[in-house]
Formats: structure tokens, sequence, C-alpha cells
């Protein structure tokens, strides 16, 4: 196996389990004898050692500037039960704090770095798994990880492998990027048609993951929208960027008066309908709209058309570093557009999923927003990613979603 050997001193966070080898990190990196390239090959195991030579464990090499992604720690190579024995233990995890149940059967089965895989997402839909790879390891590894959710999680009879966004874009690489990697479904026709319907605590969603955005659904939101649900008796509620409706859905089953879902894309809009007409075939009070979010806002303000309960979860504004001041400016804009159009005594629910965008600069960005508003404005809960999202205390980077909920006067 190929060696990757640090400068002086690099080794540190390694001993303190942070599974990232910064590219500066690296001194030189030896080739075995018979290695028919002259450098690594994109996505191929590694081992890592300290100048000194202790071994400090072995990871998925990528060009970039994470360059070694560690698996595992403190051994020169992976045991051959790796995979089955790192879903069976995230397995393990959500069925002991009660998420794997007959009314929810959609969860993150693995949280990449905070499930110990870094560059690994997947997610249970039902019987199916969508796996997603971040890193050409893991696209390297897609059939042993999808043998071995097969083999350890029992409700899965499908696995559907979707890596098209999120492989780095410059690799070459090798075999399909997305695609079924086992089906019970016979041919190509009937996988294409088949509706694919999931539960989350008790309401149905129908799941799109060939069609939609990410795996096909949000489920990080799972317990942020259960507080929806807590807050909208008798309320008149937006759901801006609502996708597929899943904090419509709770705020319609928590008795809302009046429920408005609005996204950008249509077809997320046909798939809230879809779903609110499954979950509440009699509901009268709910209204679905392909719009801009900013449009929306100016259209209802310039209507006079106000909101007790306003759901605020648009996409992550700062994608990278370098962008984050502008989507401050984003939030601060958003945020003051949906403060304003409150009624005296009702709530805002506002979230950002920017992962470079932390915590006290979202709060900021609010804060701002509701100074320049110039309402009286309290926070009730701060909100974060669920426990299916996990974050590794040793890869602080994993925490990303986070969120207010704001009472305002
Ligand atoms: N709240 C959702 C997830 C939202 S994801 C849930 O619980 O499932 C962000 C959504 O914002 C996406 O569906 C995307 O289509 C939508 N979006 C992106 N830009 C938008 C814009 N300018 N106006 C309205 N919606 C937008």
């Amino acid at each position: 196996m190929t060696t990757v050997y640090l400068k002086p001193h690099k080794e540190e966070s390694l001993k303190r389990m942070h599974p990232w080898v910064f590219s500066g990190a690296i001194a030189r990196v030896a080739l075995d004898k018979n290695y028919p390239f002259n450098e690594p090959q994109e996505g191929e195991l590694v081992c890592v050692q300290s100048a000194a030579g202790e071994i400090l464990g072995v990871g998925h090499w990528q060009v970039g500037s994470i360059a070694v992604r560690i698996l595992a720690f403190g051994v020169e190579s992976l045991p051959v039960d790796f995979w089955e024995e790192r879903i069976r233990a995230a397995y393990r995890v959500r069925e002991s704090i009660g998420l794997i149940r007959q009314d929810n059967t959609t969860f993150r089965l693995i949280h990449g770095e905070g499930d110990f895989l870094p560059g690994l997402i997947v997610d249970v839909y039902a019987e199916t798994a969508v796996i997603q790879a971040h890193s050409i390891g893991m696209h390297l590894c897609r059939e042993a990880i999808a043998a071995a959710v097969m083999e350890n999680v029992p409700q899965v009879k499908n696995v559907y492998y979707k890596s098209d966004d999120t492989l780095p874009f410059k690799a070459r690489i090798e075999g399909e990027k997305t695609g079924w990697l086992t089906t019970s479904l016979p041919s190509p026709q009937e996988r294409e048609n088949a509706e694919y319907w999931s539960e989350e605590n008790g309401l149905l969603f129908r799941i799109d993951w060939l069609r939609g955005q990410k795996t096909g659904f949000f489920i990080d939101q799972r317990e942020n929208r259960a507080l929806v649900e807590r807050y909208a008796a008798g309320k008149d509620v937006l759901n801006m960027f609502c996708y597929t409706g899943g904090f419509s859905l709770y705020a319609l089953r928590g008795g809302a008066k009046n429920v408005d879902s609005v996204d950008v894309s249509q077809k997320a809009i046909d798939l809230v309908n879809v779903n609110v007409a499954r979950n509440f075939p009699q509901a009268d009070n709910h209204k679905a709209v392909a719009a801009d979010a900013f449009d929306y806002l100016a259209s209802m303000r310039e209507a006079g058309h106000t909101y007790d309960l306003i759901i605020l979860d648009p996409p992550a504004f700062a994608k990278h570093r370098d962008a984050v001041k502008n989507a401050l400016r984003g939030y601060q804009r958003i945020n003051a557009k949906a403060i304003e159009m409150i009624r005296p005594g009702g709530i805002l629910f506002t979230f950002s999923c920017s992962q470079a965008v932390d915590k006290e600069a979202f709060r900021l960005a609010v804060f701002s927003a509701a100074a320049q508003v110039g309402r009286k404005v309290r926070i009730l809960h701060q909100l974060h990613q669920p426990q299916d999202h996990p974050i590794n205390i040793y890869h602080p980077e994993g925490e990303y979603l986070k969120g207010l909920v704001l009472f305002v006067e």
C-alpha cells in the first residue's frame, strides 16, 4: 500500500481523531516498488504515518486540499468486515434512540464524518436506501457499501446510487455516478414509473430521488418540523422554501387554520400537492405556489397580507467560505422581509444550512434583520440538526444546520 508521510508535528490533529489530512501537511508519498503509476490514484487506500514513522491510520486518497480522509485510526489496513461493522454500528444507534419505527421509516443511516465514514451519505426511505458519495474513495467502494447496507438494514430491499452532483467534478471517474445498485423491481420501465413513499412521524411523503434534490428529501428538518406542529394550531402559516411540503404537513396536522407553501421549483410544488392530498384528502386550507421567495414576499406585502407563523428554510446561501459575506446579507434581507410580515404575537422559524455560516454569524444576521424592521423580537428556541445527523466531536466542521424560533411582537 502507498504510504503518506506527514511533516513533523502535523500528526497532532490525527491523534485527536480528526479525520482529514490536508495536502499542506504531507512531506512525501512513498509508492510500492511495483506500483504501476508514478503517483497515488484518486480513491485508493493509503496508510498515513508521522514523520517519525508512527502509523496514524488508513484512508482514501484524493486530489485537493483534503488529501486523505481517514477511515480507521491507528491501523495499516482495513479489517475485512469494515463496512459491515460501521453500517451495523450506525444502524444500532438509530435503533437504540427510537428513530426506526413503523410510523417512521425515513432516517439518515450514515452521516459522513458523524458516522466515522467521511465522504459517505446513506439515507433510508422505507425499503430503499439512497447512497451518495462525496469522495472518489467512497465511489469506488459503492458496491461493498450497498452489500453491507442490504445485509445489515432489515427493511432495505433496494439500493439507489446518486452521486452525480457530489463527486469532485474535475476527477476522472470510472463507472456510473447514478443508478440502481440493487433493486427488486424487474424492469427499467417499472423502476422509472414506480412511486416511492416513506413515512416520517406518521406522515407519508412521496420521495423522488430520481428527479428530486439531494437524496430526495430533507430528513434533517424532522425534529424542527415536529416543533412547528406544536405551534401551528389556529394559525395562518407560510412555509417558504417548502420543497415537498415537509413543514406544511406538520402544520396541517397541528391544526393550522391555513397553510401557504411556496417554492421556486414547480416539480417540488407538484409533490407538495401530492403529499397534502395523500395525508389530508379533505383539506381545503392549503395552497401551493411556485414562485421566487423575494417576489412572493414583495407581492404579499403589496397586498397587505400577513401571517401568524412563517417558516424560512432557504437553500445554502454560502457554499464556500468566500461567499459568506454575501450570504449573511441574503439572510438579513430575507429575514427582514419575513419579520415585517408577521402579525403581532406571531412566530418565525428561520434556518440556515450553510456550513460556512456559523451559528453566531447567522444569529447576528437575524438580529440585524430584526433591528432593521424595528420589531420587539425574542428567541424561543435555538434549533440544530437532528440525532441521525450526528456531529463527530473531533470534527466540529460537521455542524451545519441551525435555526431560531422567534416570537415577534
Ligand atoms: N423546507 C424544506 C427544504 C428546503 S430546501 C423541507 O423541509 O423539505 C430549499 C428549497 O428552496 C428547495 O426546494 C429549492 O427549490 C427552494 N428555492 C431555491 N431558491 C428559491 C427561491 N429563490 N425562491 C423560492 N424557493 C427557492
